[in-house]
């Protein structure tokens, strides 16, 4: 069955199995961070729309959920972009309690709309909230996640304090550090000082782990997000939980499920779409015997379908080649 804005489940080391939800349908955000994994952002705005119209993006849910047996950890809202730009964020919060009542909704946010009202009463619709927020360094802040004009960093993190005194769900945080570019002392004591104060569930301190839209974006090395991670120690989790398992309804376990070949290339295919990946990372998301995602990536490349990606993986703590849709 085929999807235009659902995509997984996947493996998430933060949210177990998610079901993807793309509440933008292109490239449309409000920062065009250099180390964006889904690519250069087409369009610049904070301007508020129904990018994927509620009522459509909850039929197509509806449709996965009459075909599927299996229930996924979590449904999360994200997209090519900022989801918070969806206009119809609220409604369709709700239609996902309505359709999977049984299953909590998560929201990935760059959180640059914070500091909208409307925005946060929606948002506090969800069960998880994933805000990401890299630098308190308004230079490095500027550098790193190229946001529409006006936007601050001192301004987020405000809006992000204003909205945990009023949600009573969790908040997840995540900082992705680029070598040379977010990963100063300065920062770090500012990003210490601002979690005391915002009591976040968690913090996930990142890197990238995927060649990023700009060549300039690199990873930092272990040791030095091993430093930061231990900077948040209380706030980081000690153990993830391991990814690659599913719940039936039933609530058995099943490793994964039987999929034909051409199924299998197909999801291969859609996963490639959203972002550069290794064969080992597209298995380790759609949850499949390595030996299928190699053969559907042969598959894939003798159509003409993928391509081998170039750019940043000498940087990346990989030597698999990544493999590209775009
Ligand atoms: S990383 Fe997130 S916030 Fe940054 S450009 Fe990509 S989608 Fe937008």
């Amino acid at each position: 069955m085929a999807f235009t804005y659902i995509f997984g489940p996947v493996a998430s080391s933060r949210l177990g199995r998610s079901l993807g939800l793309d509440l933008l349908g292109s490239r449309i955000c409000s920062m065009d961070c250099l180390y964006c994994e889904v690519g250069r952002t087409d369009e610049l705005t904070l301007l508020r729309a129904p990018y994927v119209p509620a009522d459509v993006l909850l039929e197509e849910l509806e449709r996965w959920r009459e075909g599927n047996t299996i229930f996924p950890d979590h449904v999360t809202l994200g997209g090519a972009g900022e989801p918070c730009l969806n206009s119809e964020l609220g409604a369709i919060i709700r239609g996902c309690r309505r359709i999977l009542p049984e299953v909590p909704v998560a929201v990935l946010t760059n959180s640059t709309l914070m500091a909208d009202p409307a925005v946060r009463e929606e948002l506090a619709l969800a069960d998880v909230v994933l805000p990401s927020l890299d630098s308190l360094v308004e230079e490095e802040f500027n550098k790193l996640n190229r946001p529409c004009g006006g936007l601050t960093a001192a301004g987020i993190a405000e809006s992000l304090l204003q909205f945990r005194r009023m949600f009573g769900g969790k908040i997840f945080l995540e900082i992705l550090l680029a070598q040379g570019m977010n990963d100063s002392e300065e920062n770090l004591a500012l990003l210490r000082e601002f979690v005391k104060r915002l009591g976040p569930d968690r913090v996930d301190v990142t890197t990238l782990s995927r060649p990023g839209a700009y060549p300039v974006a690199k990873p930092v090395a272990p040791e030095v997000r091993e430093r930061w991670c231990g900077e948040f120690a209380a706030f980081c989790p000690q153990e993830r939980e391991a990814p690659g398992s599913v719940f039936l309804r039933t609530g058995q376990r099943a490793d994964h499920v039987e999929r034909d070949q051409k199924t299998v290339a197909d999801t291969v295919a859609r996963s490639l779409r959203r972002r550069p990946q290794t064969p080992g990372q597209l298995a380790l998301s759609l949850s499949l015997p390595l030996e299928r995602v190699e053969h559907a990536l042969a598959i894939l490349l003798h159509e003409g379908i993928i391509h081998r990606a170039q750019g940043m993986t000498e940087h990346l703590d990989t030597h698999e080649p990544f493999y590209s849709c775009q």
